[in-house]
């Protein structure tokens, strides 16, 4: 199946199911905002309890917070939100729509990755076992035409974004002879910056009113109160402090789903280093929360880290986790070395003194800091786009969900065989017994196979079936998602079993 079709299949399945609707759909949406339905915010409070937990209870040193979404103006001058949080924007003067120039740029560059990636298949499948790859890659002429075009852009583009200019970028675009995919024409206009921050206003009385901004990521609410988390925690450094929180950007290439909102959700941890340790820590982070994403089993093929092509002002270091979903290998979560960019600002902007006495030192210091920030809703589209399958079965097909059970919405559905002989009350009570500890599903409707497919459509790790033999004996089928393999169990090892493969430890203890 094309991998277009498959995306296109994920979306519609996660509004069928209730995971994801497009918010105010009766008055026919509202542009890159979501909402998430009954099943959705199950498994996205999951996968937030799973990112806290390890962040939080699993490193003595990470800390929480909860900081408020409006903050003093002065915090978007400081951090510098307000003069460069921006996007560069070409229009397209015919089909008059708007784009992001780096990204045109960046799909051109992933063009002509996807020539060379094509030689390679069809080489392949010429040479079949006898194929050599890279001795293809270093000797083809088609292949390494393309390479030097690749390398020769992807260098000219780097050093348009690191120095900011505009009219280059411009310029590549028009020397790429790149088109308006609506309209098929050159016709741009210059490249402008556009920010990319919501304003508001705070105050009753237009006089007396201030613009605020909706903040675009939660890392200030950090930083503003380090100094309160460090003292009233007595935290030592090197220390973190984690924090999840929606976030708003008013992005203009809002495309593809929930991978790029208007408003979203973000878990972010800053981490308070020693000056000079910083690197240190950026190596220990990254490999960190890789690991973390290769605990869910979604192949470890399917995640690379992408080295940032232009550094923030702020940082020395930076790295993408990427993962590929349908549509490519796209950013999930960042890490970056910030330095003592973000503290110091604030020192200036305030007035207030933003430091750390270190005991071993003897001395005070302005920290610097590693963070390490994901987004909410990048996460859930690579649970859900990892775990969508169609399986071919003997008779039918079946689409299952296979998200790990930790994240699962429903653990299990207690589904009596048939809707009398007493089925349905011993069904209710196995859930009165169960439900302190699992979310669970009840479901009388349909053929006990239509049950099962509907459960499996929405990633229920279990299905547990009441049936006569129950009234006898006491035990149920318990049935197996991914396997549909089918077990005889006594009702009382339900718990145990369940609780053994949906608890949280298991994806733990491989951190
Ligand atoms: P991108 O390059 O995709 O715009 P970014 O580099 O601006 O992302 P960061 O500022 O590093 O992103 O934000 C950290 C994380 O927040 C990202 O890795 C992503 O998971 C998430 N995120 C950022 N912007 C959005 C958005 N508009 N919608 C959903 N998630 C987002």
């Amino acid at each position: 199946m094309a991998k277009e079709d498959i995306f296109k299949k994920l979306v519609a399945h996660c509004k069928e199911y209730g995971f994801v609707f497009q918010s105010s759909e009766i008055y026919d949406g509202l542009g890159a905002v979501y909402d998430y339905g009954q099943l959705g915010v199950e498994l996205k409070n999951n996968i937030k309890k799973y990112w806290w937990d390890s962040m939080v209870k699993l490193h003595e040193n990470v800390v929480g917070l909860d900081s408020a979404i409006f903050m003093h103006p002065t915090i978007w001058k400081a951090s510098g939100h307000v003069d460069a949080f921006s996007d560069p924007l070409i229009d397209n003067k015919d089909s008059k729509k708007r784009y992001r120039a780096d990204v045109l740029i960046e799909e051109q560059l992933a063009k002509i990755e996807g020539k060379i990636d094509k030689e390679i298949t069809k080489a392949k499948k010429r040479f079949g076992d006898s194929f050599d790859e890279q001795q293809f890659r270093e000797t083809n002429p088609r292949v390494l035409a393309n390479k030097t075009k690749f390398e020769e852009l992807h260098t000219r583009f780097a050093k348009a974004l690191n120095d900011g200019d505009l009219d280059e970028l411009k310029q590549i675009i028009i020397d790429q002879a790149i088109v308006c995919p609506v309209s098929g024409s050159r016709n741009w206009t210059d490249v402008r910056q556009f920010n990319l921050m919501f304003s508001t206003e705070m105050g009753a009385t237009a006089e007396g009113a201030s613009t605020i901004y909706l903040r675009p990521e939660t890392a200030q609410g950090i930083f503003v109160n380090y100094l309160n988390v460090q003292k009233t925690g007595r935290m030592k450094i090197p220390f973190g402090i984690a924090q999840i929180g929606k976030a708003f950007r008013n992005e203009i290439v809002a495309r593809q789903f929930i991978f790029r909102m208007r408003e979203f959700e973000q878990m972010e941890m800053q981490f308070f280093v020693r000056p000079g340790t910083e690197l240190d820590w950026f190596g220990k982070w990254k490999e960190t929360r890789m690991k973390w994403h290769k605990a869910l089993g979604f192949g470890d093929e399917n995640y690379r880290f992408h080295e940032h092509e232009k550094l923030a002002h702020y940082a020395n270091a930076a790295v993408d986790v990427e993962y590929k979903f349908p549509f490519g290998f796209k950013e999930v979560e960042g890490i970056h070395s910030r330095t003592d960019f973000d503290l110091s600002q604030h020192e200036e902007y305030s007035g207030k003194k933003i430091r750390y006495f270190d005991p071993e030192l003897n001395e005070s210091y302005v920290p610097y800091v590693v963070e390490t920030s994901i987004g909410v809703d990048r996460m859930f589209l690579q649970v859900i786009s990892a775990a969508y399958s169609e399986e071919q079965l003997e008779k039918d097909t079946r689409i299952v969900l296979k998200i790990p059970a930790a994240l699962a919405p429903i653990k299990l559905a207690v589904l009596p065989l048939v809707k009398k002989d007493g089925l349905p009350e011993i069904a209710r009570q196995i859930i009165n017994n169960l439900k302190f500890d699992f979310n669970c599903q009840y479901d009388e409707k349909d053929s006990i196979g239509k049950r099962y497919r509907r459960q499996d459509a929405i990633g229920t790790p279990f299905c547990v079936t009441v049936d006569h033999q129950t009234i006898e004996d006491n035990t149920v089928t318990i049935r197996y998602r991914d396997t549909m393999a089918q077990k005889r169990v006594a009702i009382e090892k339900l718990e145990n079993i369940i609780g053994e493969k949906v608890n949280f430890k298991e994806l733990f203890g491989k951190l």
